[in-house]
């Protein structure tokens, strides 16, 4: 097994299924190599700035089988269709921030060791829904993850960790939580990313060992806001 397909191992939530999502969102998309191995670094295609390379070679290789989905890809990307889909997805993480502030405390465990919020955070695969009917309706999430922080785009790691930094103090500034944690929710089908810092919930009156993953799945498929 590459060593790519194995970063977040030693996490609980990881499973074959999450390989294949995290493969698909940072390794090169013909030859599966990652920039954690030495020397290699990925560019996406110009077509669409949605698939990954790690070389020009590869790129030509995958063209036949990508030329397709590179133009639904450009075409989901007009401007106006990308920021609509972009604002409903934060509109979407708005209505849930309740439900998914308690699952992240529990899946980073934060119980048991609160610095780890600064070095891993959760991510939520999610897919569309064609037509939702209501805001909080309008994703559907179908796998967690727990990763360290850059574990998906190591390029965006020192960007993601000052925002959890900016959060973190005004936070610690302005109320008694003790911090921030990071939540990713990336929508895999149409390529659309909300990276959210989230208030760490009270440590206290949290039953540790509930099986959050459940009943975040629960709360965000049937659409029930906190
Ligand atoms: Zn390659
Ligand atoms: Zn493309």
């Amino acid at each position: 097994m590459s060593k790519a397909a194995t970063i977040g191992e030693s996490t609980q939530t990881s499973s074959a299924e999450n390989v294949v999502l995290r493969r698909a969102m940072t390794q090169c998309q013909q030859c599966f190599k990652s920039p954690v191995q030495p020397g290699v670094s990925l560019f996406r295609c110009s077509g669409c700035s949605v698939e990954l390379y790690c070389s020009r070679a590869c790129q030509k290789k995958a063209w036949p089988d990508h030329k397709e989905k590179c133009m639904i890809n450009r075409k989901h990307q007009s401007s106006k269709e990308g920021a609509e889909r972009l604002r409903l997805l934060r509109a979407f993480t708005t209505k849930h921030r309740p439900s998914i502030s308690e699952a992240v405390v529990r899946a980073l465990d934060l119980c048991a060791d609160v610095s780890r919020a600064q070095r891993d955070m959760l991510v939520l695969y999610l897919t569309a829904r064609p037509a939702p009917v209501r805001t909080e309706k309008a994703f559907q999430l179908i796998a967690t993850d727990v990763i360290p922080i850059g574990g998906l785009w190591p390029e965006r790691e020192a960007e993601m960790k000052m925002m959890l930094g900016k959060a973190h103090d005004t936070i610690t500034q302005h109320t008694s939580a003790p911090g921030a944690v990071l939540v990713t929710l990336a929508c895999i089908d149409q390529h659309v990313v909300n990276i959210c810092p989230v208030c760490i919930q009270s440590l206290e009156g949290l039953t540790p060992g509930l099986p959050w993953e459940e009943k975040l799945m629960r709360m965000l498929n049937e659409g029930i806001v906190l």
